[in-house]
């Protein structure tokens, strides 16, 4: 038996550790007992770092949506797979069940087909997040085409750039967009971004606004009657397990963003697994995971892992703010939702707002709770805890890339006993280390280095599409035979993890090493910070000092700013010492963030260096404005 799905902590230690004694032999009883292959395997896994060269499964054959629609079909026909709600909460939501998800995927690859898109061809989605997304990028998985989703807040040069980038012949995209209150004219971006695209020769448009649109002849084709005029059912085309399923672009936090590749058969059987396990999902379950599938957790977590075990997934198109600041606890509690899975970003964003939004909705549904993306502070954890979990929902921190595929880190939700702050433990077949800077492993507890992962596990990116050499460099050439995550992380005397932040941002002040989030996460204890991100820059005597970005909640903007220095360092003195005092504190109107809501220390950084003159990539930022505020005000 595989194990398949844990239930209590001593089960997890015991499969934990069958799957590092034999990782090859865990993941193939995983793969034969619960999934569908046209054709088993010739070899479960071969491997080399150096080149790197990653398969897993070599030789199966098999199709991903058979796993996440048709064989649900002899005993879920009738089940909701996606229950879509609306950005307007008066327009009726859907329940979209496995037998029409099946067969509007099946429309949808009949025409794309028709219209001679093969097996291997990159078609760009550019989609707000409505079903035809999901159907979209089932579609393209049914005929073997590579998805790249470009999550659609993205400007026209980000999307250019994308699909140049990915060398995408097709688009997929809508006349227009819902988010609150405004609706976007997501063809104009997309007409505008078109002119610097011309590898693309079709574009494919779902109407969702019905606002008026110009069509560009011999380029732009209506899709609805076309999916009309589709046959019901489509073969699928039989793929091989390391074929690529899709490429997805990293969120630009660091840099300029990767074009990760991911392939069928491993990707598969991890996000399915990690899915069962993390969310501790059961067959009736209502689960909601928040975020856009333009992001990796979308992918894997509103799609595939969960499509894969059969169950019901959300898809929400607004926004947490709209009609306001109770939509989602509305939601949770109009679906029963008992999974519940968001980012630290938009717990901070509502835990600034008045409690009542929370308490006037029945929440007892819950049953999960999940974070992702973003370190979160003790502060936003326990706001969630308390006032949405009401102390008995579990919390999974769940830290993962989109080089990853899956969660990498997390409790076990009602098995791992969760601490604020920390991701825990690593999921079954994640071997993880922690290096110093010579390449040496730091073995035991109560350490600190840079967080690594040794053995190959199933659902890793195989290449930057198009740059394998700067996979390489980025990922391999670190530490010799490890995938290196750019991450620092603290063991905990227990052997829990700590995510610290990137190592790219630690801070060296008198030869000690700083992680952003431990300071961060004092700072966010003051009642008057609502957000805050802090940096290094070059110090005489320190080598280093750190000054602080900070926004205030409501209440602390009347305060004196001078006290609340003050209050904000002897709290950071109190908690870490006096080592990791700020300097110099900058209250800020907001912090810069990627469209995915994570704050972008690189910039903030040549700020506080007065080096501003190259801000480097900033294709992925969501809010330039504020950038030009913290530049006019910055403390130099
Ligand atoms: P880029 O790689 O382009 O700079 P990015 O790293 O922000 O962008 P993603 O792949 O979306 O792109 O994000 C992965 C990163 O997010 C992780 O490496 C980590 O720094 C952070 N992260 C994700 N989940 C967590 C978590 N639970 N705790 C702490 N950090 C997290
Ligand atoms: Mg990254």
């Amino acid at each position: 038996m595989s194990n398949y799905h844990i239930k209590h902590l001593e089960e997890y230690w015991q499969v934990y550790r069958k799957s590092v004694r034999n990782p090859e032999n865990f993941w193939e009883e995983i793969a034969e007992e619960h999934f569908l292959w046209r054709k088993k395997w010739d070899k479960v896994l071969s491997w080399d770092f150096s080149k790197p060269e990653v398969k897993w499964f070599e030789g199966a054959k098999l199709n991903i949506t058979e796993n996440c629609l048709d064989r649900h079909l002899a005993t879920r026909a009738d089940k909701t797979a996606i229950l879509f709600e609306p950005n307007n909460p008066d327009e009726e939501s859907q329940h979209i069940t496995y037998r029409e998800l099946h067969e509007r995927v099946s429309r949808f690859a009949n025409v794309l087909k028709s219209q001679g898109i093969d097996k291997g061809d990159r078609v760009c989605v550019y989609l707000p997040m409505i079903p035809e997304l999901a159907v979209a990028i089932l579609a393209c998985a049914r005929i073997g085409a590579i998805h790249s989703v470009v999550f659609a807040g993205f400007s026209s040069t980000a999307l250019a750039t994308r699909i140049n980038d990915c060398d995408c012949e097709t688009i997929i995209c809508s006349d227009g967009s819902y988010r609150g209150k405004k609706t976007i004219d997501l063809k104009s971006i997309v007409d505008e971004a078109l002119e610097s695209c011309p590898g693309i020769k079709k574009s494919f448009v779902v109407k969702r606004t019905h606002t008026d649109v110009v069509m560009k002849e011999g380029r732009d084709i209506w899709l609805q009657p076309l999916l009309d005029n589709a046959s019901p059912t489509c073969k699928a085309t039989v793929m091989d397990a390391e074929d690529p399923l899709f490429v997805l672009y990293t969120s630009g936090s660091t840099g300029k963003p990767k074009g990760m590749v991911h392939t069928t058969a491993g990707y598969m059987v991890y996000t399915a697994y990690s899915f069962k396990n993390v969310f501790q999902y059961r067959e009736n379950d209502i689960y909601w995971c928040t975020a856009d599938i333009g992001w990796i957790t979308g992918h894997s977590y509103i799609v595939y892992g969960p499509l894969a075990n059969g169950a019901t997934s959300v898809m929400f198109e607004g926004v947490p703010s709209y009609p306001d600041y109770g939509r989602f606890w509305e939601i949770v509690e109009k679906h029963k939702v008992t999974q519940f899975y968001t980012a630290p970003t938009a717990i901070r964003a509502l835990a600034k707002e008045n409690i009542s939004y929370v308490d006037k909705y029945d929440l007892s549904s819950l049953k999960v709770l999940g974070t992702v993306g973003e370190p979160i502070n003790e502060e936003a954890w326990h706001w969630y805890n308390d006032n949405v979990g009401k102390k008995n929902s579990p919390i999974a921190d769940t830290w993962f890339q989109t080089e990853t595929g899956g969660i990498m880190i997390s409790p076990i939700p009602y098995s791992t006993p969760t601490i604020p702050t920390y991701a825990t433990l690593p999921l079954p077949g994640i071997q993880l280390a922690l290096m110093d800077e010579n390449g040496k492993e730091i073995k035991g507890n109560q350490v600190e280095g840079r967080l690594t992962i040794k053995y190959p596990w199933p659902s890793m990116a195989r290449s930057i599409y198009g740059d394998h050499e700067r996979y390489k460099n980025t990922y391999f050439n670190s530490f010799e035979n490890m995938y290196f995550t750019g991450d620092g992380a603290l063991r905990d005397a227990v052997g829990y993890y700590r995510i610290t932040g990137r190592v790219d941002d630690v801070i060296i002040i008198s030869g000690h090493n700083l992680g952003t989030a431990p300071i961060e996460d004092a700072i966010n204890e003051h009642p008057a910070v609502a957000e805050s991100a802090i940096v290094g820059f070059p110090h005489d005597i320190k080598g280093n000092a750190l000054y602080g970005y900070i926004t205030l909640k409501e209440a602390g903007e009347g305060r004196d700013h001078d006290n609340l220095r003050k209050e904000i360092n002897q709290l950071i003195a109190d908690r870490i010492g006096a080592i990791a005092k700020l300097d110099k504190i900058q209250f800020t109107q907001g912090l810069p963030k990627t469209r995915s809501g994570k704050i972008m220390r690189r910039i903030l950084r040549k700020i506080a260096c007065n080096d501003t003159s190259n801000l480097g990539d900033i294709s992925t930022l969501l809010n330039p404005e504020v950038v030009k505020d913290v530049m006019a005000k910055a403390i130099i």
